[in-house]
């Protein structure tokens, strides 16, 4: 008689119910047929980067491995909507923009950059001139915009929806208010101590958001602490279009438009999700902001956006008072918890990870239950950070 017959033994256990958990145990749930996912909260608190109306999927990244991976995600996407039989995305497009008066040297513009990577792997976004922007988008003030039709918006809310009717299907049993309080081994298994009682499992996965580095502390004798900090946009806000123009702005017309140089983006109007253009101003990854002469949304629209100057807006209260999970290296922690070999990691998005939630639960199901993935995520290593210091360790 086995030592844990009396005990359900689950293939996987997913400890945070984040878009990254719920995305580990809809692909690990296709394949095993005891998967649990643990949430501290509830799925969808707002409190969570999960948890919002629009996140935008592109795959404009300067660094050629985030625009192949982003350009992956977007096939998996496609898949889910598939097999769902939902609508999660809104195919606006995404454009990237650039002005000479705002950003002098256009070669080196964020847009221009991220193009050139795109053309290098056969991805190019089409360009648009100032005159075809000005007739295409009259509200739009801009020299040059690279508009990539595969890319849009995802529906957070219709995402969620579709995640959770399907673990339901399969029989995946989402725990949610549930403390850890210790993880520990049992011989090839692990356990999860929780105030609902104890989870027994092949192989478990954190997806913990912020609350990472705390499960990784229930785990004796795990090195690895990961050097997250958080951010969040400086400002946001939505802008209602009077109605005479209000047919500019929705996303059947309109695609999300960034200009990155300036720490701008722009989500159109999603009929029945959004009824109103949102503008977001951040930190963007992989370029500073802050040197433009654009220093706030009013800036950025008295120069960019002047079709939407005489426009209400407001503050974004009711969504996003949440923070990215930026890394101290900006890169992804996906893999193996050094020490532990039926344990997995997933954090570190640097705010820019809806994206990706089908690809990263992809990896961490194969990590975890495929003794392997396909892909190669030897730069996203978690073991980089077990150094005493927390600080990456040099290689
Ligand atoms: C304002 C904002 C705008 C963004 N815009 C974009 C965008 O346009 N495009 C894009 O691709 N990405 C965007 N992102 C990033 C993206 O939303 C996140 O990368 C993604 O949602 C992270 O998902 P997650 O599952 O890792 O984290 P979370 O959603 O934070 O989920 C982690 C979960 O773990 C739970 N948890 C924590 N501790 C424990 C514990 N001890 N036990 C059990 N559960 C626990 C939490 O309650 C939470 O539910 C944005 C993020 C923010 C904040």
């Amino acid at each position: 008689m086995s030592m844990y017959e009396s005990e359900d033994v689950l293939d996987l256990i997913v400890v945070g119910g984040g878009v990254m958990g719920l995305f580990t145990a809809y692909h690990a749930s296709a394949a095993f047929g005891r998967v649990a996912v643990l949430e501290r909260g509830t799925i969808g608190d707002p409190t969570t980067a999960s948890y919002g109306r629009t996140r935008s999927y592109r795959k404009d990244y300067l660094d050629p491995v985030y625009a192949r991976l982003a350009d992956d995600a977007i096939a998996l996407w496609t898949d889910f909507e598939r097999v769902t039989g939902t609508h999660v995305l809104v195919r606006c497009g995404c454009m990237n923009i650039a002005s000479a008066s705002i950003t002098p040297d256009m070669s080196s513009t964020y847009a221009q950059l991220s193009t050139d990577t795109l053309q290098r792997l056969g991805l190019a976004p089409r360009t648009l001139r100032a005159e075809q922007l000005q007739q295409q988008y009259p509200y739009l003030r801009a020299d040059v915009g690279f508009l990539d039709d595969a890319a849009g918006l995802v529906d957070l809310a219709a995402v969620t929806k579709a995640l959770l009717r399907t673990l339901e299907t399969r029989k995946v049993a989402v725990h949610e208010n549930v403390e850890t309080s210790a993880v520990t081994q049992d011989g090839e298994l692990v356990r999860v101590h929780t105030d609902a009682g104890d989870f027994l499992g092949r192989k478990v996965v954190i997806t913990a958001g912020h609350g990472t580095n705390g499960v990784l502390d229930l785990l004796p004798g795990c090195e690895l602490q990961v050097p997250i900090t958080r951010d969040r946009p400086s400002e946001a806000k939505y802008f209602v279009p009077p109605p005479d123009v209000r047919g500019q702005f929705t996303s059947d017309v309109m695609p999300v438009i960034a200009y990155l140089d300036t720490g701008v983006y722009v989500h159109p109007i999603v009929e029945g999700v959004m009824d109103a253009v949102k503008i977001g101003y951040y930190n963007p990854p992989d370029i500073p902001r802050g040197r433009t002469g654009i220093d706030d949304i009013a800036d950025f629209v008295a120069q960019c956006l002047p079709g939407l100057a005489g426009a209400e807006f407001s503050d974004v209260l009711d969504v996003d008072q949440c923070d990215y999970d930026l890394v101290a290296d900006d890169d992804f922690v996906l893999g193996q918890v050094p020490g532990f070999a039926n344990v997995f990691v997933g954090v570190g998005w640097r705010g820019t990870g809806y994206k990706f939630a089908p690809l990263v639960g992809r990896v961490l199901f194969q990590l975890a239950l495929q003794d392997g993935t396909v892909y190669d995520i030897s730069r996203f290593d978690p073991a980089r950070f077990t150094s005493s210091t927390g600080k990456p360790v040099p290689s």
